[in-house]
């Protein structure tokens, strides 16, 4: 690996229009059964290629495995019933259809480790494997047996913790749980969403990150980023928690956001995955414009710790455009690399 500003990617990159409907969130498979497994595993190296092509160098399986970045590990979980549907607001923000909590939840068996061993098996780079974060899982989910968020989020930091072992053992070199619900619920955040989060990585080894956004590209996303001002100082509330915490590296979003880039001193002492790439549009960054949005994040991290990043995932974008931006994100990243190293 680049030991200066090595670049990677939030997670989820998008899936061939023979897999699943592209430019689409929760987007069925058009495979089944024995084609749908080998199709996902094409998907992945794939992506992994793509990734490679453009220089990408932490590399992930663009979850192309996945349909959706929570939902799809809570399948395979007991105690939720996907057939029971309740009607919740999702991060205060939009309604949506989702599964109910009908008994205690647990893990019957590993749900990605056979996946991350095969990226393994297919790169000596490092890798990075994603999972949804204790509080966004329960965001996405109606509760009609422990009726208490709290309890809940430590039920499933307990299996988290579970899968994330095994994705270490598994030849994973960084775990890294997404929580955009940090950036909606900070009193919980403070009271047991951090140490949650504490909970699920206990034990590791790897590195460990967790990434905070403002959401993918949608439409309730971008209602909702209209409605809050000029200027985002939500990761001001989490961020001093976060700071004191055992997680090693903390993802956010900072390019094309209101984010003011100071508060990145509040996680000072951390490795910083500084997102220089906007997935709420298809203009492709030019490599100029990353290296501007990496010197800004430089007066605020060490080098050593900055990892230039997307601001969240790419998956509803076009395979072109996403192509596109991780060759920017590349290029931009090299361009300050020079700088420091001249
Ligand atoms: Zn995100």
């Amino acid at each position: 690996m680049k030991t200066l500003l090595p670049t990677s990617t939030a997670g989820s990159l998008p899936k061939p229009s023979w897999l699943a409907q592209p430019e689409k969130l929760w987007s069925p498979w058009k495979l089944q059964n024995e084609e749908l497994l080998e199709g996902k595993r094409d998907a992945l190296r794939l992506s992994l290629a793509d990734q490679q092509h453009a220089g990408i160098d932490i590399v992930s399986d663009g979850e192309q495995t996945r349909q959706h970045f929570v939902t799809t590990f809570i399948e395979h979980l007991d105690g939720v019933d996907f057939e029971k549907r309740e009607t919740v607001r999702i991060r205060n923000r939009y309604d949506a259809s989702v599964p109910t909590v009908v008994g205690a939840v647990s893990r019957q068996k590993p749900v990605f480790v056979e996946d991350a061993r095969f990226l393994r098996q297919h790169t000596t780079q490092p890798i990075k494997w994603a999972l949804p974060g204790p509080m966004t899982m329960i965001d996405t989910l109606y509760d009609a047996h422990y009726k208490s968020r709290e309890k809940l989020a430590w039920e499933f930091a307990k299996i988290l913790n579970e899968e994330a072992r095994e994705l270490e053992a598994a030849g994973v070199d960084i775990i890294q749980f997404d929580e955009p619900a940090f950036n909606v619920f900070f009193d919980e955040v403070n009271d047991w969403g951090v140490a949650t989060l504490e909970r699920a990585i206990e034990g590791l080894k790897c590195e460990t990150a967790v990434h905070i956004c403002y959401g993918y590209g949608i439409k309730a996303n971008t209602d909702w980023k209209s409605t809050l001002g000029s200027e985002w100082r939500q990761y001001e509330e989490s961020f001093p928690k976060l700071q004191q915490s055992s997680i090693g590296m903390i993802s956010l979003e900072c390019k094309n956001s209101h984010v003011p880039m100071d508060l990145i001193e509040l996680i000072r002492g951390k490795k910083v995955m500084v997102g220089a790439i906007d997935v709420a549009s298809n203009t492709i960054e030019t490599p100029e414009e990353v290296a501007q949005t990496l010197r800004k994040a430089l007066q605020f991290v060490d080098a050593d710790k900055l990892y230039p990043c997307t601001n969240c995932g790419m998956a509803p974008l076009s395979r072109p455009i996403a192509m596109g931006k991780l060759q920017a994100l590349s290029a931009g990243a090299e361009i300050v690399r020079r700088e420091l190293t001249a």
